[in-house]
C-alpha cells in the first residue's frame, strides 16, 4: 500500500528519526534514524551506531526494535508502527518480519541496500508468515538529503587525507 498524504501526527514521527539520524551525523555514524509507535507514544528509537560499537547489527532499526521490546516488554511489536528515514536493509526487514510490526513508514529509497522496494520487497512478501503495510516517501526529502551531505563530506576528508598522505611523502628541497 502506498499513499501520498500523511497525518501532520506521521509527520511528527518521521521527524524524531529525522532527529535520531542527526544524532547518528554528529558522531560520525551514516545518518539514519528509527522510532517505533505504540498507542501514540513512542516506546523505542535508535540510531545508527556501526562504527562506534564495531557491530555491523547497530542499525537504527534494530536498535528501536530493542528498545520498544524492551519497554514493552514483548518480542512481539504487533500494535506499533515503525518510522525510519531510509528504506531497510535486508538485516533490518527480517527483524521487523521477526517483531511482527505490521506498519512501517520510510523515507527515501536506498537503491543499493534497500529491501523493501529497491533490490526485494521483503515486507510485502506474502510467502512469509507476516506481510507488513508500507508506506514510502514521507519527509523523503529531509532523509535523503542528510545521506546526500554525509557521504559528500566523507568523500572530501578521504580526498583531505589522500593528499595529505601525498605531501608527507613528497621530499622537501
Ligand atoms: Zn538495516
Amino acid at each position: 500500500m502506498r499513499e501520498t498524504s500523511y497525518s501532520p501526527h506521521q509527520r511528527l514521527y518521521m521527524e524524531e528519526a529525522l532527529f535520531e539520524a542527526d544524532q547518528a551525523a554528529l558522531i560520525g555514524e551514516v545518518p539514519i534514524g528509527a522510532v517505533i509507535v505504540h498507542d501514540g507514544q513512542i516506546v523505542g528509537r535508535g540510531h545508527n551506531l556501526r562504527e562506534h560499537g564495531n557491530d555491523a547489527t547497530l542499525h537504527a532499526e534494530v536498535r528501536a526494535i530493542e528498545e520498544a521490546c524492551a519497554t514493552l516488554k514483548s518480542w512481539r511489536l504487533n500494535d506499533c508502527q515503525l518510522y525510519v528515514t531510509i528504506e531497510p536493509c535486508l538485516m533490518c526487514s527480517g527483524a521487523i518480519v521477526n517483531a511482527r510490526i505490521p506498519e512501517v513508514f520510510y523515507g527515501a529509497r536506498d537503491p543499493k541496500a534497500g529491501a523493501v522496494d529497491s533490490l526485494y520487497q521483503t515486507l510485502t512478501d506474502d510467502r512469509l508468515n507476516h506481510v507488513v503495510t508500507v508506506h514510502e516517501g514521507l519527509l523523503a526529502k529531509s532523509a535523503g538529503e542528510r545521506m546526500v551531505t554525509f557521504f559528500r563530506a566523507a568523500r572530501k576528508r578521504q580526498k583531505a587525507a589522500k593528499k595529505a598522505r601525498r605531501a608527507a611523502q613528497t621530499p622537501e628541497n
